[in-house]
C-alpha cells in the first residue's frame, strides 16, 4: 500500500468476539496503520434478518484496539449510537448510505456530534444525488467536526450491470472538485456485491486518484451473517494490496500532457460553439413548426437521426452507446428550447 493511502478493512458485521479478534489480528499484520471496521447496528432492507450484535460489539472493538493497536470504527445512524460509541471510546464512525439519504438523520447525528472530536466517514446516499452527499458533509462539518472523509460506495439503479451498485465515478470526482480538502475513500465491496469484482474496482479507484479504500474482510466469508458474497479473506486483501500500482503523483504537470490538454481545451471550446449554433437552429425550426401547427417531437426524424449518428459513431471508432446517450441529451435540450419558445408565444 502506498504511504499516503488510507486503508479501512474489517467485516461487514461483528458476529462474535473470536471472529473480530481473529480478523483484526490478520489485518494488523497486513497494515498496522489501517482502520478496523465492523458494523454492530446493521441497516437491513427486510425485517427479521440479522441486525447486528449491538452494544457488546463495542467491547470487542475495544479489545481490537488494545490487542492490535488498530484504530476502530463502526456505523452510526442516530444520536443514541453516537452516545454509545463515545462512551466506549471507539476511534471513529461512518455514516451509511441509507442514513446520508435522510437530512433529518444527518442533522440528528450532527447535533449529537457538537463539541465532539472524532473522525467521521460519510458514505454517499443510495441515489445519485450529489447534493444530498454534499449537504450531509456540510451538516457534520457545521457541527464542528474537522476530520471528515467521504466514502464512495456506489449508487443504486434498477440495472447496475454486473455490479451490485453503479460506480458512477463522475459523482465522487465532482465531490472532489467541489470539496478538495475532503479525502475520498472508495468502498469497492459494496459497489461490487461480489468478491470477484472487488480487486478491479479497488484498482480503478486508486488509478483515478482516490485517497483510500474501505474493504470488507472476513475470515470465513461464505459463512458471514451479512454481505458474505462480497467479503474477501485477509490473504486476498494482502494479495490485492501488494499488486496495487500507486500513481506517482496526483497532480502531474508534464509538458507532454500539457500540450495534449491544450488540444483538448481547443476542441471543447469548438464543441460548445457548435452546440450553441445547433441550439439556435433548433430554435429557428420551432418557429416553422409552430406556424405549421406541427408537434415539437417528430418521432420519425428523431429515430432516423439517432440511428445515423450511432452508425457514424461506429465507423469513427466511438461507442454507439456513448453517442446515443450524448444525442439523447442534446435532443432533450433542443426540445426544451422549442417548448420554451412555444410557451413564450402562448
Ligand atoms: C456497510 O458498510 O456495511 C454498509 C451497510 O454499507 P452501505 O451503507 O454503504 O450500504
Ligand atoms: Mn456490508
Amino acid at each position: 500500500m502506498g504511504k499516503d493511502l488510507i486503508l479501512i478493512a474489517g467485516p461487514c458485521s461483528a458476529e462474535t468476539r473470536d471472529q473480530i479478534l481473529s480478523i483484526a489480528d490478520s489485518l494488523s499484520d497486513i497494515d498496522s496503520r489501517a482502520w478496523f471496521r465492523a458494523g454492530i447496528w446493521k441497516p437491513r432492507t427486510m425485517p427479521n434478518q440479522f441486525e447486528g450484535v449491538g452494544e457488546i460489539g463495542l467491547e470487542w472493538l475495544n479489545e481490537v484496539s488494545q490487542t492490535t493497536g488498530l484504530r476502530t470504527m463502526t456505523e452510526v445512524a442516530s444520536a443514541a449510537h453516537i452516545e454509545k460509541v463515545l462512551e466506549y471510546g471507539i476511534d471513529a464512525v461512518w455514516i451509511g448510505a441509507r442514513t446520508t439519504t435522510s437530512p433529518f438523520n444527518m442533522q440528528e447525528i450532527a447535533d449529537a456530534l457538537r463539541g465532539v472530536s472524532i473522525p467521521v466517514f460519510i458514505k454517499n446516499p443510495i441515489s445519485p444525488d450529489i447534493n444530498l452527499w454534499l449537504g450531509g458533509i456540510e451538516r457534520i462539518k457545521n457541527s464542528g467536526i474537522t476530520e471528515l472523509y467521504a466514502v464512495h460506495r456506489g449508487f443504486s439503479f434498477i440495472n447496475n450491470g454486473r455490479y451490485r451498485q453503479s460506480p458512477y465515478w463522475h459523482i465522487p470526482i465532482e465531490l472532489k472538485r467541489l470539496m478538495p480538502d475532503i479525502p475520498v475513500i472508495c468502498d469497492p465491496s459494496h459497489i461490487a456485491g461480489n468478491r470477484d469484482y472487488v480487486e478491479e474496482i479497488a484498482k480503478a479507484s486508486i488509478s483515478i486518484g482516490f485517497d483510500g479504500l474501505m474493504i470488507e474482510v472476513h475470515n470465513s466469508p461464505d459463512t458471514a451473517l451479512t454481505d458474505g458474497v462480497q467479503q474477501i479473506t485477509p490473504s486476498k486483501l494482502s494479495e490485492i494490496l501488494s499488486d496495487m500500482k500507486m500513481p506517482k503523483s496526483k497532480d502531474l504537470n508534464l509538458d507532454s500532457i500539457n500540450i495534449l490538454r491544450d488540444d483538448i481545451d481547443k476542441l471543447d471550446f469548438e464543441l460548445i460553439e457548435m452546440l450553441s449554433k445547433r441550439m439556435s437552429i433548433a430554435s429557428d425550426i420551432s418557429v416553422i413548426k409552430r406556424s405549421n401547427n406541427l408537434s415539437i417531437l417528430q418521432l420519425r426524424r428523431w429515430d432516423e437521426m439517432l440511428r445515423k449518428r450511432m452508425e457514424l459513431a461506429d465507423c469513427s471508432g466511438l461507442s454507439p452507446d456513448f453517442v446515443k446517450k450524448l444525442f439523447e441529451l442534446i435532443h432533450e435540450e433542443s426540445i426544451k428550447i422549442q417548448e420554451s419558445n412555444d410557451s413564450d408565444i402562448n
